[in-house]
């Protein structure tokens, strides 16, 4: 059978749909680049905001147009929350739930899924949505046992629970083997990767099994919840291979604001972490979440997120207008803001993540860093456009006589560019 696969909405769905491509092919079926050629499309739906719902049910709708015979799977959270509205979406012959996404193929096909590892790692350039053959998404940890109010990923992902260390290590081994320079591990709840084991340490210690086990060239954390580091964490970083960037969710800059939110943490904490963080890690780059028009959240509390963010000297900030979610403790809660409101917040906020940008970018101008070449962006007379990242996240493009795709060098950057910095070729060392 010839299976297309599309996804949207976080890394973590994103690092699903890879290994759903993997079992495909472990199977027998094919992986196809295209809807139009496809038997059956899986689609990994979204459901963190009302606009990641209408984004899956227009992927749905566009699939369904651009091959009618093709059955279609949906799952995901939009998929698992509102079973009834995607199973009646054009061309939907299925809808697998959170739960059973692990069984998805013997759910769907009647195949059995053995070891995923026992055959050639997946060609990632073939599932929609993935990063190719330069950064691989590594799941190790899904559900959350927090209840942030706003929160419905947790209401569709059930309670944590932990991958096994020696699967991950495994997994990125393989990858490592098969080309690949960058692993970023993934999870609903990262921070709380082995809690469900009685380990408070597990990431920690996952983290330093990758680094001493594997010959992965750089490892990356993705999203981690404040409350779950302590200033021990960021001797992880003594090891260079681990990348200089954190993306610590604050959500908001007000502490009332945190409390009706029911997050884990206060301006105090949440700026002492960043004091220790970056004493410990030069150069290191710090993104957020912020949620804007979260209820209650009065033009005194905005201003006073405004003030703690900007102080914060963050390198990019995601913004969010709050969106009502259905089952949550914020969609009960009195003083939902207006739309209009939510939008200029969300401006503004968006100004000052552009101004914290440039600001970060400019303090590498002149400097050597190495940056991991991930695609070209086309050809040019005097060469081609190589576009890649450093560790901390500095995106980097760079015209040069070759394609440099899946390859670490060394690089001067030069100028301050709208979304990173450029480099010059004569200036690659290596
Ligand atoms: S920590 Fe909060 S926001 Fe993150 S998944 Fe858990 S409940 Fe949701």
């Amino acid at each position: 059978m010839r299976v297309y696969l599309e996804t949207t909405g976080c890394r973590l769905n994103q690092s699903e749909i890879e290994t759903l491509a993997r079992q495909f092919q472990q199977t027998g079926h094919q992986v196809v680049m295209s809807a139009d050629d496809a038997d059956l499309c899986v689609v990994n739906t979204c459901a963190v905001t009302t606009d990641a719902e209408r984004v899956s049910r227009q992927i749905i709708r566009k699939l369904n147009r651009a091959n009618p015979a093709a059955e279609i799977v949906a799952t995901g959270c939009y998929a698992h929350l509102s079973p009834q509205v995607v199973g009646v979406l054009p061309g939907v012959a299925q809808v697998v739930d959170n739960f059973d996404k692990d069984r998805l193929i013997p759910l769907v096909l009647k195949s059995e899924v053995t070891d995923v590892f026992d055959h050639e790692p997946l060609d990632r350039d073939k599932v929609a949505g993935a990063s190719g053959r330069t950064r691989a998404f590594i799941k190790v940890q899904d559900g959350c046992d927090n209840h942030c109010t706003f929160c419905v990923t947790t209401i569709a992902r059930g309670v944590g629970r932990s991958r096994p260390a020696a699967d991950v290590l495994r997994e990125i081994q393989a990858l490592a083997g098969a080309g690949y320079q960058e692993a970023v591990l993934t999870g609903v709840h990262l921070g709380s990767y082995g809690h469900d084991q009685g380990e408070p340490d597990g990431l920690l210690r996952l983290a330093r099994l990758i680094l001493d086990h594997t010959d992965i060239p750089r490892l990356r954390l993705s999203s981690l919840e404040p409350w779950d580091l302590s200033p021990d964490f960021f001797r992880l970083w003594e090891n260079p291979r681990l990348c200089r960037h954190l993306h610590l969710p604050l959500q908001s800059g007000c502490d009332t604001t945190l409390k009706r939110m029911a997050r884990r943490t206060s301006q105090a904490a949440f700026s002492a972490l960043v004091q220790a963080a970056r004493a410990q890690i030069p150069d290191l780059a710090i993104s957020t979440d912020l949620i804007v028009g979260f209820p209650g959240e009065t033009d005194i509390d905005f201003e006073t997120s405004y003030d703690f963010v900007r102080h914060m000297a963050f390198m990019k900030l995601h913004v969010f207008r709050y969106s009502r979610r259905e089952g949550t403790g914020a969609s009960r809660m009195k003083g939902q803001i207006p739309e209009s409101v939510k939008k200029d917040r969300s401006a503004r906020l968006l100004t000052l993540s552009d101004q914290g940008a440039q600001a970060f970018f400019a303090q590498f101008a002149g400097r050597e860093m190495d940056v991991l070449w991930e695609q070209i962006a086309g050809a040019a007379p005097d060469g081609f456009y190589n576009s890649g990242l450093t560790d901390n996240y500095i995106r980097v493009d760079m015209t040069a006589p070759a394609v440099l795709t899946n390859t670490i060098t060394r690089v001067r950057l030069s100028a301050v560019t709208g979304r990173g910095l450029s480099a010059e070729w004569a200036a690659a060392a290596r």
